[in-house]
């Protein structure tokens, strides 16, 4: 079964664990995409509707964020060549820096070359061994593993439970030199919208700072797109430090981190995921800051993607599922059972419907669902098709 290799080196134990994950239905492989147009996606030589894309706006394909790409890529070449700290910084990664505190009011930016470094950077920089990290139940992996690799106390508090917040700051802040609230803004599994305000209030209470990780509220919540702390009119808060990432609304790669300057120069110094690695490609520093001006200027897709997701949430509801939150562009659809979610979206497939199956680790077990996602790209004619599917397969799920 196993190949022993000449060394005695086997693989035999990774391949039972495969084996394992399998049996559990937890097996996980990549779909080949071989194309994207508009809300649609080419799977195995079908279009399907694509209900799995967080490029919110369409941005990833606007014709101006395109063609600034293409305008860096003849400037500056494919790659950035060298770290930010050697001569990996051009103008245009610090006119992205630029664009992205004014977007987010605050007196500076700085990228790095994901959402998931960013967050990998940021917490070990801002806390340590001495210190305590007060993290939601349902925070991103990126920042479960951030938090462990800074060594501080991790405690977790369940989903948006305030009180319980509040009551771990009170036992425990005493105890540790630093203490860092850490939430997203909207929930990339659950489309629902921390309570920030109260969450602010609580951290402050007790001398804690707040990190927001808006990865999915950048681009999609408030009047003006520019996220989450727009959306509660909360953009003035200062003691609040927030990150996003460029490879959701905005369409392209990378993540950010925007606040006080001091915060900025301080990461450049200290933050491993910024300083030992390549900046950021060139093509896509320009596309996403290109998209955050279309955001700035073409407030349409905007409401594009608000009454694609009402209309949507109304349709699945007129159908019978039963969706886990309907605030935000997320709508995931709530099945339970792992083996069920997966036999549903298999169904969907067929039916010409992409919507992955969300399974554990990604959520906790016996809380398998289906995410949906819309964009700004998607018709009217797009969602009836997609409803339809979902009519035809309803009877899987009960
Ligand atoms: C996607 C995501 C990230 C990571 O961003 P990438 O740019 O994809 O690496 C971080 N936090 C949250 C909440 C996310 O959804």
């Amino acid at each position: 079964m196993s190949s022993n290799l000449s060394s005695g080196m086997s693989f035999s134990t990774l391949e039972q664990e495969l084996e394992e994950l399998k049996r559990q239905g937890l097996y996980r492989c990549c779909r080949t995409v071989e194309e994207i147009q508009g809300g649609r996606i080419r799977i195995g030589g079908r279009w399907l509707l694509h209900l799995a894309s967080n490029s919110y706006l369409g941005l990833h394909q606007h014709p101006a964020v395109l063609q600034a790409a293409r305008e860096a890529l003849g400037r500056y070449g494919a790659g950035a060549g060298s770290a930010r700290l050697m001569a990996g910084t051009f103008s245009l990664h610090e006119a992205l820096e630029e664009a992205l505190a004014r977007f987010k009011g605050t007196e500076a930016a700085l990228v790095f070359p994901s959402g998931y470094a960013a967050n990998l950077g940021i917490l070990p920089s801002l806390v340590g061994r001495q210190d305590l990290i007060v993290s939601d139940r349902l925070n991103h992996a990126s920042l479960l593993d951030a938090a462990r690799l800074s060594g501080a106390t991790l405690r977790v508090y369940p989903h948006r439970d305030t009180a319980r917040l509040e009551e771990v700051l009170k036992r425990r802040r005493a105890g540790f030199r630093r203490a860092l609230v850490v939430t997203e803004g909207v929930f990339s599994m659950d489309g629902d919208v921390a309570p920030l305000a109260q969450v602010a209030q609580i951290a402050r209470r007790h001398g804690a700072w707040i990190l927001l990780d808006d990865a999915h509220g950048t681009g999609v919540m408030g009047p003006g797109g520019r996220g989450t702390l727009e959306h509660f009119g909360m953009m003035a808060d200062e003691t609040l430090l927030q990150m996003g990432t460029l490879s959701k609304a905005l369409g392209s790669q990378g993540g950010f981190l925007a606040g006080p300057r001091l915060l900025v120069n301080y990461l450049k110094n200290k933050a491993r995921s910024f300083i030992y690695t390549t900046a950021l490609a060139p093509a896509s520093v320009a596309a996403a800051l290109e998209a955050v001006r279309v955001i700035e200027r073409e407030p349409l897709w905007r409401q594009r993607l608000w009454e694609n997701s009402r209309r949507w949430v109304a349709g699945l509801q007129g159908v019978g599922y039963e969706l886990i939150s309907e605030e935000t562009p997320i709508v995931p659809i709530r099945v339970g059972e792992t083996a069920e979610a997966v036999a549903l979206a298999d169904r969907l497939l067929k039916a010409g419907v992409y919507a992955p199956a969300i399974r554990p680790p990604t959520v906790p077990a016996g809380e398998a669902r289906l995410r949906t996602s819309l964009t700004a790209l998607h018709t009217p004619e797009d969602l009836e098709v997609a409803l339809e599917a979902f009519r035809a397969v309803r009877h899987a799920v009960v």
